[in-house]
């Protein structure tokens, strides 16, 4: 593993994560705790968010016995809607690590301790159903683990993650998985090939928290299994796949958003092999056959949206990269 170039002191630690769809979502129901019961395909698709920790301190300060006097400073680079305090994922994540790593947090030591410089960079878009959020989440554990040689194996992260949200154990993982339960009980799909995808993006975000009240309220539990979107990633088959793309909770974005029903019509008439709301939305995200395709349909649909990009599916997992 690689920790390699150094902050105004110290060491740093750069993560590069990507972001998730799904290609398959059933709402089974409310749990009595409140919270929906789902079946899920998630993969991660080459859109991605990065992360970098700076240890910004005298090497030998951060000794371990020095840790418990760790500060943590945060910043961003995005757009509005990104928490720039403790409300953010990222930061969320770094202080639940300090629990449990035992890396104190800022503390009256004089003003003396070390300091982690945490400074997230979003492409992911906001409140957009790719979960962007969690992957900060999930960037943040790989890259303050790795930073503050906590050691913690990836199955001891993604038992952390599922503190921080239902999409964040996915997210420390990536690659293909079918999510049961809250979502954050995983079990590794079978895959092969890659798949076009044009992602539309609208700058107009949508809470998650919104389109499950509306779920609730419009639509019945569902009893639709993923069979036929595993069978696809199984064979490879990008237009089988295409047409088994399902989401439940298309309904109650279309009910909040009656303009992405339009879109997804425009998007299946463009030629994609098929077309579906990103998780809560409000990104839809076309499937093609190839890069060439992909490019053209992205030609043809990009007027409809305040920014569409092509990512490749499936994307691996966090990856920790050289500075
Ligand atoms: P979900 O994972 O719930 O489906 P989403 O993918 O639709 O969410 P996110 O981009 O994760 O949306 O943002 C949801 C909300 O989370 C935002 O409106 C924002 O207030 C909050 N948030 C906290 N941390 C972050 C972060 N690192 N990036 C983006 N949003 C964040």
């Amino acid at each position: 593993m690689q920790t390699e170039e150094r902050g105004p002191q110290g060491p740093c630690a750069r993560v590069r994560v990507p972001s998730k769809i799904n290609l398959f979502l059933a709402v089974r129901g409310v749990r009595p705790d409140g919270y929906h019961e789902l079946v899920s395909v998630m993969q991660t698709v080459t859109l991605y968010d990065a992360v970098k920790a700076c240890l910004d301190a005298d090497p030998a300060a951060v000794h371990p016995s020095t840790r418990r006097f760790m500060g943590l400073d945060f910043t961003v680079e995005g757009p509005d809607g990104v928490p720039r305090d403790g409300d953010n994922l990222a930061v969320r994540a770094a202080r639940l690590l300090m629990d449990t790593a035992g890396v104190g947090t800022s503390g009256d030591n004089g003003g003396t301790e070390p300091i982690t410089r945490l400074h997230l960079s979003k492409r992911i878009p906001v409140a957009a159903g790719m979960a962007g959020g969690s992957a900060d989440a999930a960037a943040a554990l790989v890259a303050l683990n790795h930073l503050w040689e906590a050691d913690l194996d990836r199955e001891q992260l993604r038992r952390l993650a599922a503190e921080l949200g239902a999409d964040v154990p996915f997210c420390v993982v990536g690659g293909t998985a079918l999510a049961t339960g809250t979502g954050t009980a995983l079990a590794q799909v079978l895959t092969r090939g890659t798949y076009h995808w044009v992602v539309g993006i609208s700058d107009d975000p949508l809470s998650t928290a919104d389109v499950y009240r509306t779920y609730d309220e419009v639509a019945q539990p569902s009893h639709a299994e993923p069979d036929l979107v595993l069978q696809a990633l199984r064979t490879g088959d990008a237009e089988a796949l295409g047409a088994a793309l399902y989401n439940d909770l298309e309904v109650a974005a279309l009910h909040l958003r009656p303009e992405l029903g339009d879109r997804r019509q425009a998007l299946r008439d463009a030629g994609a092999l098929g077309a579906v709301v990103a998780g809560s939305g409000p990104t839809l995200l076309a499937l093609a056959d190839s890069a060439q395709h992909a490019a053209e349909l992205r030609a043809a649909v990009a007027p409809l949206f305040d920014r569409t990009e092509i990512a490749l599916s499936p994307a691996g997992g966090p990856e920790l990269r050289p500075g």
